[in-house]
């Protein structure tokens, strides 16, 4: 392994040359079924033929240009997320942590505009994950990420995910904004219930605050619903995406409101790249397949079954599963021993996962997988469960 890069990854001894749909394949030919998705990111599976027309079509045209310009397929994709969400405003970043700060920065924004710039402190829940800026990593305040990188930026409060009382109790005249990921990724797969996300819009309403969604992982539809929130029968005021939105291209976005963008001015914000021509072609690819007739009631349906399939593992397996969470397509389990000894047993199997906090193993499939694919995932994770002893920390055999 090279030297040059910076070690912050504890990488697997294993490279990839090429991807078929869910499938990963080595320069050797060996075949991976791919059920960690880049991390979410792969939402239709590798080279998919609409995706590479796309890429191969506007890559022979025109890559990048200025956002100094107009660039119509960014129009066209922000006009599609505004018809197709809460939203009016859409602005284009490179990545998630990028649309989380420019949803932060509205937020401060927002209340700025309205003669109230004391309003600037955002909360925030426990466990959770923004990205790795100085800003978002003070957000999720999450002390192992923090360490060594302080002073911190001000301005998060935290409080414990799914705690009305605690978030209640918490708010201050100086605050702006609540955010909350629908479903916690990185903290463990864990789900907000739907009572939770109305109360946090009750909340929002009552006290004049923004309410903040960081769908960058749970959202473009991992759980069954183009956007997590659906779920709840409530919207935000302001959501952050990213991951599946480019389908492994590098973008994110932050959507907003009429009313909660109307701090945001010519020359509030800006990115270099972000919009740019090839990542909306993209863009626009991406959202055409998830936009077909069935597609989203497909991810519902698959989740359904890969989750009553691994509940019955979990049953069957307890010296190996504690639990299942989750729903659609952004599933976990709760593993007994050390996750990472299972993730890498698995990967031996032929099956790719990821790893997450509490000791969850995250099932994040490309969203176009069938039940063939569940099938095989099961096969997998039973050698596994089969060969794993038996001589757990409950002390049994
Ligand atoms: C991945 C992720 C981010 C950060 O996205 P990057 O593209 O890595 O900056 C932020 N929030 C959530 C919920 C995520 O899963």
């Amino acid at each position: 392994m090279s030297q040059a890069l910076m070690p912050t990854y504890a990488r697997a001894d294993l490279a990839f040359e090429r991807g078929e749909g869910p499938y990963l394949y080595t320069a050797d030919d060996r075949r991976f079924l791919d059920f960690a998705a880049g991390i979410a990111v792969n939402s239709l599976g590798h080279s998919h033929p609409h995706l590479v027309k796309a890429l191969t079509k506007q890559g022979a045209k025109l890559w990048h240009v200025s956002n100094l310009y107009q660039i119509p397929d960014g129009a066209r994709l922000a006009e599609r997320l505004a018809e197709n969400s809460f939203a009016d405003r859409v602005f284009f970043s490179n990545s998630g942590a990028e649309a989380m700060e420019g949803a932060l920065k509205l937020a401060r924004k927002y209340h700025h505009a309205r003669g109230n710039p004391e309003r600037f402190r955002v909360i925030t829940c426990s466990n959770a994950f923004h990205g790795r800026t100085m800003t978002t990593l003070s957000a999720a305040g999450n002390p192992k990420y923090l360490e060594g990188f302080g002073p911190e930026p001000e301005g998060f409060d935290h409080v414990a995910f799914g705690n009305m009382n605690e978030l209640r109790a918490a708010i201050t005249p100086e605050t702006a904004a609540i955010l909350v990921e629908p479903v916690q990724g990185e903290g463990g797969i864990r789900p907000a219930s739907v009572e939770y996300l109305r109360a946090l819009r009750e909340v929002c309403d009552e006290y004049g605050l923004l309410l903040i969604f960081d769908e960058i992982q749970c959202g473009m539809g991992r759980t069954g619903r183009l956007f997590a929130h659906e779920w709840a029968g409530i919207t935000p005021d302001v959501m952050a995406l990213a991951k599946g939105i480019g389908g492994g291209f590098p973008m994110g976005a932050f959507l907003a409101t009429e009313e909660a963008a109307s701090g945001m001015q010519p020359g509030s914000h800006g990115s270099t790249y972000g919009g740019n021509p090839l990542a909306m072609a993209i863009g626009n690819a991406v959202l055409d397949v998830m936009l077909e007739e069935g597609f989203l009631a497909k991810v519902q349906k698959t989740g359904d079954l890969l989750k009553s399939r691994l509940e019955a593992l979990v049953a069957a397996n307890p010296h190996v599963f504690e639990e299942v969470r989750g729903t659609g397509l952004i599933l976990g389990l709760k593993a007994v021993p050390a996750n990472v000894e299972i993730i890498a047993a698995l990967r031996d199997q032929g099956l790719l996962t990821v790893g997450a906090a509490e000791n969850v193993i995250r099932i994040l499939p490309p969203l176009i997988i069938d039940e063939i694919h569940v099938d095989e995932a099961l096969a997998a994770l039973e050698r596994v469960c089969a060969s794993w002893p038996e001589t757990g920390s409950d002390g049994a055999a």
